[in-house]
């Protein structure tokens, strides 16, 4: 199963994906945090992506589309991959559903998970994220047990420079722009799920695993 997760930065698609992950036995590719670490490691593709994210603009069109196709061709990636913060421009969906059709593959569910956009500045302002496993916490709705460790795997956890509240509204005001056509793209498709994502994380997430297993029945 292939399954696209969309929806504006802190939607909670992280936090969904992570609940996701445990039932559908597939692979998480998230292009945000392939960028974060190309970054850590300070490799041409993350220097090269900094200065864009640092303003809450995308990264050039070719140079995601070729770090995350190389990511799915990778092994793991064979029996699925939840796709999270990628596609973000219609130019990227159209990559990748060619790449998968050329594999004999395709998307099956795409989830857009909506919140409304003064909830979703509250939502980024108050965000802590593990360094190593990528789980995240809010200051107010999910506070971790122990202040800066994760409950998870003990990792730290740290703000990210781009949630600062200005760079946020970039971030929001290019996911109004570029990713809501793609929207539409899939609606097309008949592979759109809507879900209001502005409810608590548990029945957000049984809400979206209900949503997939009966479409893949
Ligand atoms: P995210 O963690 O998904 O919020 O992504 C953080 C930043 O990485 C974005 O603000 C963009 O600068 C960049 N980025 C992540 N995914 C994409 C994408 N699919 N297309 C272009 N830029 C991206």
């Amino acid at each position: 199963m292939n399954v696209v997760l969309l929806g504006a930065p802190g939607a909670g698609k992280g936090t969904q994906a992570a609940i996701l992950l445990s039932q559908l036995g597939v692979v998480h590719v998230a292009s945000g945090d392939l960028f974060r670490r190309a970054l850590e490691k300070k490799t041409e593709l993350g220097l090269l992506a900094k200065s864009y994210m640092e303003k809450g603009e995308l990264v050039p069109d070719e140079v995601t589309i070729n770090m995350v196709l190389e990511r799915i061709r990778q092994q793991d990636c064979a029996d699925g991959v939840l796709f999270d913060g990628f596609p973000r421009t219609l130019s990227q969906a159209e990559a990748l559903d060619d790449k998968l059709a050329g594999e004999g593959r395709q998307i099956d569910s795409v989830v857009y998970i909506e919140v409304p956009a003064e909830e979703l500045v509250k939502r980024l302002s108050g965000r802590w994220i593990c360094r190593e496993c990528q789980t995240p916490y809010h200051e107010q709705s999910s506070p971790p047990k122990e202040v800066g460790r994760c409950d998870i795997c003990g990792g730290e956890l740290y703000q990210r420079a781009d949630d600062k509240e200005e760079t946020v509204r970039e971030r929001l005001k290019v996911f109004f722009s570029q990713t809501v056509p793609i929207v539409e793209y899939y609606d097309l498709q008949k592979k759109l799920l809507r879900v209001d994502g502005n409810r608590g994380i548990d029945e957000v997430g049984a809400e979206i695993t209900g949503m997939l297993r009966a479409g893949s029945d």
